[in-house]
């Protein structure tokens, strides 16, 4: 043991002859921490009880007044059972040395006392309680490390600018600071006492990810992991009820646990904002139908449908009436607002499933699948008919509109449909106007 250990062990030192305890504790006190001295048991006792914080050691002789250095070691056993007892006796009879062990002796010192064998005697006592020491030290600086270490992570996770979800498998153990955030809550706990789990947010909506979709799966994450990225978005209210768009990302990692950080990155914006051009580049602007472009995109893919399928298909082809009158006599806004008010009129007569259509300046389209002539001239006149009764805003006028329609035919092409159609729209033009003509 070195030096320097020696020094940091405070001992009590009983000892009933005044020669040899004072040589012996001048010895000692130079090589060690702090010396306490008693000259008897009874006063070793006293002396421990008030110290006891302070002593790491105790050097007894046995044979004193008043109280014997065993008995004294007993008692002192009893308020610490772990202190390190050595005893300094002149004989070494058995009876002695199995009360020795009986008391918890660590071990004993042959008088006349040597110094070196003291020492020897004092570190071999001392080994266990200073590893235990050194164990405890070890553990603490440890623990205060790792706690270094999480604070380090947690303070990586608040500063991003992501939800954050960490989980032990399927469940959420920990959040970031910008969950908490979100959903207006300062105690994760509290967030789990009332939801269990994230997806319990994802609004039902169709083309993000939802709830009932995730309930089925054998592992939720894993299930979201394995989507292709544009699938894996989700829509949530926070705690305002706004709702925001997100894409998720999912890690998954192994160590002894398996667990996986689950980030949500908000598209709320990028997705309206795509959702606007969407909208934009297949709609015109003034009436909210469907424009040219878009309708070319779906066109010959129902032509082709409805050849395959041996399904109905028809088109209708209407244009206002004398509308340049209109315009010249009322305005080119008022007309505008013409224009508006007929498309209003087509979207309320027409199924879900047909597609209105701005075709040109002030003709309209209307595709309707699965629907013979009959049917599409049916819808043409209530159309027609519609328009004709309107009163349209600002303008004390009647309104009319001539139409052409046809079906499908084995023989037709993408362009003969359209032009057939068009060719009796000109013949209702030229027959009077405000008429159907169905061929
Ligand atoms: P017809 O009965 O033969 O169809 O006569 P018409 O006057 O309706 O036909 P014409 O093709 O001569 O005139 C169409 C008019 O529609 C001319 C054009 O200024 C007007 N127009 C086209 N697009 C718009 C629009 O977006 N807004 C307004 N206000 N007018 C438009
Ligand atoms: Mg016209
Ligand atoms: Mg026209």
């Amino acid at each position: 043991m070195n030096k320097e250990i020696l020094k940091s062990i405070s001992i009590l030192y009983v000892e009933d002859e005044n020669d040899v305890r004072e040589f012996t504790s001048k010895l000692l006190t130079s090589l060690l921490k702090k010396v306490y001295t008693a000259k008897d048991g009874q006063e070793g006792l006293d002396i421990y009880k008030e110290n006891f914080n302070n002593i790491d050691l105790i050097i007894s002789d046995i044979n004193m007044p008043k109280m014997n250095g065993l008995i004294m070691c007993e008692k002192i056993k009893e308020i610490n059972k772990d202190i390190p007892l050595v005893i300094t006796s002149a004989h070494n009879d058995t009876n002695f040395l199995k009360k020795a062990i009986e008391v918890g002796v660590s071990t004993y010192a042959m008088k006349p006392i040597d110094l070196y064998q003291l020492i020897e005697s004092i570190t071999k006592a001392m080994e266990p309680i200073l590893l235990r020491k050194q164990l405890v030290e070890l553990n603490l600086s440890l623990e205060t490390k790792i706690e270094q270490e999480i604070c380090k992570i947690k303070s990586i996770l608040d500063a991003q600018n992501n939800i954050i979800i960490l989980t032990n498998k399927e469940n959420i153990t920990n959040v970031n600071k910008k969950f908490l955030q979100f959903f207006g809550i300062d105690d994760f706990d509290k967030f789990l006492e009332t939801k269990k789990n994230i997806f319990d947010f994802f609004i039902e909506e169709f083309g993000f990810i939802t709830k009932n979709q995730i309930i089925k799966q054998e592992s939720w994450l894993r299930y979201i992991k394995d989507l292709p990225e544009v699938d894996r978005i989700v829509k949530i209210k926070n705690y305002l009820h706004e709702e925001k768009v997100f894409t998720i990302n999912v890690e998954y990692y192994e160590n002894k646990e398996h667990y996986y950080v689950f980030s949500l990155t908000d598209i709320t914006k990028i997705k309206e904002k795509s959702n606007l051009l969407e909208y934009q580049a297949s709609h015109d602007r003034l009436t909210g139908l469907f424009n040219r472009n878009k309708f070319d995109e779906f066109y010959s893919k129902e032509v082709k449908r409805s050849k395959r399928y041996k399904t109905e298909l028809s088109i209708i082809i209407f244009d206002i009436d004398d509308f340049k009158i209109i315009n010249d006599t009322h305005g080119h806004q008022i007309g505008d607002v013409v224009l508006k008010e007929i498309s209003q009129i087509i979207s309320l007569h027409i199924r879900e499933q047909d597609i209105a259509v701005r075709w040109g300046g002030e003709e309209f389209l209307v595709l309707l699948p699965h629907t013979n002539l009959d049917g599409a001239t049916t819808v043409a006149n209530k159309i027609r008919t519609n328009i004709e009764v309107y009163s349209f805003t600002q303008l004390n006028l009647k309104i009319t509109a001539s139409f052409g329609v046809c079906e499908l035919k084995e023989e037709d092409t993408d362009e003969s449909l359209i032009l057939r159609t068009d060719k009796f729209l000109y013949e209702a033009k030229n027959n009077g106007k405000n008429k159907v003509i169905a061929k």
